[in-house]
C-alpha cells in the first residue's frame, strides 16, 4: 500500500478570523482562487474537509515512486493554465508521447491495424464536431457514423472512458468542446504539483463546511472547524457533493442555480494501479490498446514516467459493477483481462498496489461532473454569482477543459477575478447594487 501522507503537503496555517473571502475546498480551483485573491491584496481563509491540499489531484508514494491517484495528465497544453504556470516556474514538465501500443491477442499488431483505429477516431471526431454545430442537442453517441464495426465500438468505449459516462449519456453539444490535444505530464505527479502551488496559503484542514448563510450583508460560513464571517465565498466543492446536500445554503439557492447543480451527472473514472516490472510494453507514458480477445482494458497507460507502474483504467459501467462486490474485485478483473491477452505466466510479477474509489469518497462522490444531453446551458447558470456574495468554481464549470485540473484552475481564477471586481464596485458605490440575486 502507499504511504498515507500525501507528498509535499503544506502545513496547516490558521486562517484570519474575519477574512475578506472564504474559499470552500483546497483543490485546484480553490488554490487558484486563493492565489489570485491574495495577489489582489485580499485576505482569504480556505476551508478544506480533508487533511491535505489537492482534492481530486493527489500523489502517493508506492515502493518509493510517486503515483497519482487522481488527475495525472495535463491535458490541452496550449490552453491549460497549469502548463503555462509550470513553464514559468521551471517545473519538470514533459510532453506526452503521441504514439501508443497496439496489441492483438497479446502480440504487437500490424501498422495497418493501428492505422485503422486511428482512422476510426478521426472519422468519429469529425462526425461529432460537425453534428454538434446543429441546433438540437442529443446524445454524443447518436452522431457517430453508422457501420464503423469493432473499431467504432472501441472508439465509443475510449470516448466514454475519458468522458466519464457512456457516450449515449453525454451531451453532443458539450462533447467536442473538450480539448485533449498536446498533453503533458509532470515528474513527481500532478497531485504533488498542485500541493506545491498551495504551499503557504491559509488552509484550515478537516474543516468540512456545513452551511453558508447569505441572508445578511456578507456570508457566515459554518464548518466543523468553527464559524467564519466574510464579505463573500467561493465554493469549489464538487457538483456531486453539492447534489448530495453536503452544504446547506440559507436562504436556499435560486431555482436556476439549484437546477444547474442537479443537472450534472457523475463522471466515473478509476485507476487500478499496477506494479508490473516485466510488462511487455516498451517506452514511457504510452497508452496501450489491447484487442482480439473477449475483454479489453477500458484504458491502459503504461510505464508511467518510465517506472514499473501502469494505470488500468475503469470506466463508469465497469466501476459500477464492482460497487456491491468485495474491494478486491477491480484488482481481480484487471488480472483476468490481462491474462486473457498475455497469459498467466506473464503476470507472475504483477501486483495491484491500489484501486481508487473516488465515486464512494464523501468529498468527491465522482471523478468529475458530466453534462447529459440537452443540458449544455447549465454551466453558464453557475457562473452567475448568487447575491454577489457566492461564486461557484471548479472543473464542472469549465467549457473547454471540463473534468480536468486545468479547467478547475481556470475557473478558480475566473471566479476570483469576478469577485474582486464586484468587491471593488461595492466599495466605490456603497449605496448602489450591493445585493444582486441570480434569478
Ligand atoms: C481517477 C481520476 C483521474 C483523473 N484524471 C485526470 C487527468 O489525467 N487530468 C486532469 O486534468 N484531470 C483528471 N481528473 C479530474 C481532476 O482530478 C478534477 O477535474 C480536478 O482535480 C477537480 O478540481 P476541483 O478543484 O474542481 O475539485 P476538487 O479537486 O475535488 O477540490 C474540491 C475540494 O473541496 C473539498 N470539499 C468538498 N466538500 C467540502 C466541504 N463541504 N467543505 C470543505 N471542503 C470540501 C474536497 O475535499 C476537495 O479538496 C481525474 C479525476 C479522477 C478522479
Amino acid at each position: 500500500m502507499g504511504t498515507s501522507v500525501p507528498l509535499d503537503s503544506p502545513p496547516a496555517i490558521n486562517a484570519s478570523p474575519e477574512p475578506d473571502v472564504v474559499i470552500v475546498g483546497a483543490g485546484s480551483a480553490g488554490i487558484a482562487a486563493a492565489l489570485r485573491l491574495v495577489a489582489e491584496g485580499l485576505t482569504v481563509a480556505v476551508l478544506e474537509a480533508r487533511d491535505r491540499i489537492g482534492g481530486r489531484a493527489v500523489t502517493r508514494a508506492f515502493k518509493g515512486y510517486p503515483v497519482d491517484l487522481g488527475a495525472h495528465w495535463l491535458h490541452a497544453g496550449p490552453i491549460n493554465p497549469l502548463v503555462k504556470l509550470g513553464f514559468v516556474r521551471g517545473e519538470p514538465l514533459r510532453r506526452a508521447p503521441t504514439e501508443g501500443h497496439f496489441y492483438v491477442r497479446g502480440r504487437p499488431g500490424s501498422r495497418a491495424q493501428a492505422a485503422a483505429l486511428d482512422r476510426a477516431f478521426a472519422m468519429a471526431d469529425r462526425a461529432m464536431t460537425q453534428a454538434a454545430r446543429t441546433a438540437e442537442d442529443r446524445p454524443a453517441a447518436k452522431a457517430l457514423p453508422p457501420g464503423m464495426g469493432p473499431q467504432g465500438r472501441r472508439v465509443c468505449a475510449i470516448h466514454g472512458l475519458v468522458s466519464g459516462r457512456p457516450l449515449d449519456q453525454v451531451s453532443l453539444h458539450d462533447f467536442p468542446s473538450m480539448e485533449y490535444a498536446d498533453n503533458l505530464f509532470i515528474a513527481g505527479g500532478l497531485g504533488a504539483y498542485v500541493a506545491r502551488l498551495g504551499k503557504g496559503l491559509p488552509v484550515t484542514f478537516r474543516a468540512a463546511v456545513r452551511s453558508i448563510d447569505w441572508s445578511g450583508q456578507g456570508v457566515r460560513v459554518e464548518s466543523t472547524a468553527g464559524t467564519l464571517r466574510a464579505k463573500a465565498a467561493i465554493v469549489t466543492a464538487p457538483m456531486a457533493v453539492l447534489q448530495a446536500g453536503g452544504i446547506r445554503f440559507a436562504p436556499a439557492l435560486p431555482n436556476a442555480v439549484q437546477q444547474a447543480i442537479h443537472g450534472f451527472t457523475q463522471g466515473i473514472y478509476e485507476h487500478v494501479i499496477l506494479h508490473w516490472p516485466d510488462a511487455p510494453f516498451r517506452g514511457p507514458d504510452r497508452l496501450a490498446t489491447l484487442t482480439g480477445t473477449r475483454r479489453s482494458p477500458p484504458g491502459l497507460l503504461t510505464r508511467i514516467d518510465d517506472t514499473p507502474f501502469h494505470f488500468f483504467e475503469l470506466d463508469q459501467p465497469h466501476a459500477a459493477q464492482f460497487d456491491r462486490r468485495d474491494p478486491y474485485a477491480p484488482a481481480r478483473f484487471a488480472r483476468e483481462v490481462l491474462a486473457e491477452h498475455f497469459g498467466h505466466r506473464a503476470l507472475r510479477r504483477l501486483s495491484v498496489v491500489h484501486a481508487t474509489g473516488w465515486r464512494n469518497d464523501p468529498w468527491s462522490r465522482a471523478s468529475w461532473a458530466v453534462i447529459p444531453p440537452g443540458r449544455a446551458a447549465i454551466r453558464d447558470s453557475l457562473k452567475m454569482p448568487v447575491g454577489e456574495r457566492i461564486w461557484f468554481a471548479g472543473e464542472a464549470l469549465s467549457r473547454a477543459q471540463w473534468g480536468t485540473a486545468g479547467g478547475a484552475w481556470e475557473e478558480g481564477e475566473r471566479a476570483a477575478a469576478q469577485l474582486c471586481a464586484a468587491l471593488r464596485r461595492r466599495e466605490t458605490a456603497p449605496d448602489h447594487g450591493t445585493i444582486r440575486t441570480a434569478p
